[in-house]
């Protein structure tokens, strides 16, 4: 946690004296490792330590509280200018319908995010038409057309043989004459950006002029996420984003960089896949979030109510000697599962907020009982050295336990990101967090 490292940083200075150079320097040296560990561009880092350190020197060292938690008020002051400072709002305009463009690569969230976006605007009283200009994958206006029916939300017809601009000025007019207010342009990715499709995302735009042109950004995607942004806004014009899968990035540095490289705001964040998954941006949430970064010690505290002290002792020699086993896995999910909120829990790791499933086990009991049912039906060499579990052993594994390859992939994907993030936190001192209560 990065404001508790500073507080330790800054406990010699206490309650007097002026912030200076030299008794800043360490803290800003945790600040920069910790951005950089949250996967923020470097050029960022390197102006934000800048910017803080000129505004920290000479300051006063305030009586009431402590030169660290000073310099934590600066960093997530500036943080939350870097973000945006406030949610910044759509424009939609005065025609009707407002067309608002999605735009981005091929997985980034697109669909999905065109549907949460009509379900929100419907919840605050504006009727949205969807369409689908992706004529290119297969099946991709069916899954609009699926998940809007879902949420009651009118979806236009098209086929894909038809010319993806034609579709959009087609559905600007469908959407005027039933008098939506807005209308979500869903629009076709590629792996990576192409001559082509940007073309014909221009052609898109000069036909119906959105209001708005959003960027879907895959948060997971770190950096590369921002490096796309970029192009996209160089190329086509955006004018603001939406990030999607923060769920599964609780680190937040492409977030932190997009701002801060674009200058463009992100109107919403995706954080599931569920269709109510989409949440306005909040700077200041998101400024907390990296400043708390990997909350462990209260994880820790959340934990020793449950955990048993033996058995953590244990495991910890077990993680020591990397040799965290897929029986071990299984036991910390039973584990989690007892402490009640795994969200608030899951939050606090980094790392371990990547795991789609564990997420999943909170609500639904049914993905744990699979979990545990693909473990149990693994032979004990299996569970001790996951690398032997070939595809035909994936499958016997999934016929045993009445899943998918699927499933029992997701599982081994799982649990070998959980190990790495366990060595990662044993070779940073993490370990010691650990050893007080275990999770
Ligand atoms: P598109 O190709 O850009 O249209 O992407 P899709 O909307 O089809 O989404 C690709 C995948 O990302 C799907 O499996 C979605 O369920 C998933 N997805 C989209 N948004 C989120 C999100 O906020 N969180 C998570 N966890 N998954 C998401
Ligand atoms: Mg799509």
């Amino acid at each position: 946690n990065l404001a508790e490292k500073l507080e330790g940083v800054f406990k010699r200075l206490k309650g007097r004296g002026r912030l200076d150079e030299e008794n800043i320097k360490e803290a800003l040296k945790e600040i920069r490792m910790a951005l950089l560990e949250a996967d923020v561009n470097f050029k960022v880092v390197k102006d934000f330590i800048e910017e803080v350190r000129s505004r920290a020197v000479g300051q006063e060292v305030l009586e009431s509280i402590t030169p660290g938690q000073q310099i934590v008020k600066i960093v997530h002051d500036r943080l939350v200018e870097l973000l945006g400072g406030t949610s910044s709002q759509l424009r939609f305009g005065s025609r009707f319908p407002a067309p608002i463009m999605l735009v981005g690569l091929q997985g980034c969230g697109k669909t999905t995010t065109a549907v949460k976006l009509a379900k929100v605007l419907a919840k605050g009283g504006k009727r949205a038409g969807l369409v689908s200009a992706d004529v290119y994958r297969p099946a991709a206006m069916e899954q609009l057309r699926v998940m809007a029916q879902k949420i009651g939300a009118p979806a236009f017809n098209a086929d894909s043989s038809q010319d993806p601009v034609k579709i959009c000025v087609q559905a600007v007019e469908e959407a005027k004459r039933n008098g939506y207010e807005v209308l979500i342009l869903d629009t076709a990715g590629r792996l990576a950006i192409d001559t082509q499709m940007m073309e014909e995302l221009k052609q898109i735009k000069n036909a119906v002029n959105p209001s708005e042109i959003l960027f879907v950004a895959d948060a997971m995607t770190g950096q590369d996420a921002v490096n796309v942004a970029a192009k996209f806004n160089e190329l086509l014009g955006i004018d603001g984003v939406i990030m999607t899968k923060m769920d599964g990035d609780a680190r937040g540095g492409a977030a932190l960089s997009l701002k801060a490289v674009m200058g463009k705001p992100i109107k919403y964040v995706g954080i599931g896949e569920k269709i109510d998954a989409l949440e306005v941006f909040h700077p200041e949430r998101m400024a907390s979030r990296i400043l708390g970064m990997g909350d462990i010690l209260s994880l820790v505290e959340k934990a020793q109510t449950v955990v048993d002290e033996k058995q953590a002792r244990e495991l910890e020699q077990r993680i020591r000697k990397n040799e965290f086993t897929l029986e071990d896995f299984k036991t910390q999910l039973l584990q989690i599962k007892k402490m009640g909120s795994l969200q608030d829990i899951i939050g606090m790791i980094p790392g371990l907020n990547k795991l789609k499933s564990l997420k999943q086990a909170t609500p639904d009991e049914k993905e744990l009982v699979r979990i545990v049912a693909i473990i149990d039906s693994m032979t004990k060499k299996e569970r001790l050295n996951y690398q032997l579990i070939d595809g035909q052993r994936r499958k016997r594994i999934a016929l045993g336990s009445g899943t998918t390859v699927q499933d029992v992939n997701r599982l081994l994907k799982n649990y070998a990101d959980v190990k790495k993030m366990m060595k990662r936190m044993t070779s940073k001192g993490g370990i010691k967090a650990l050893r007080r209560g275990n999770f």
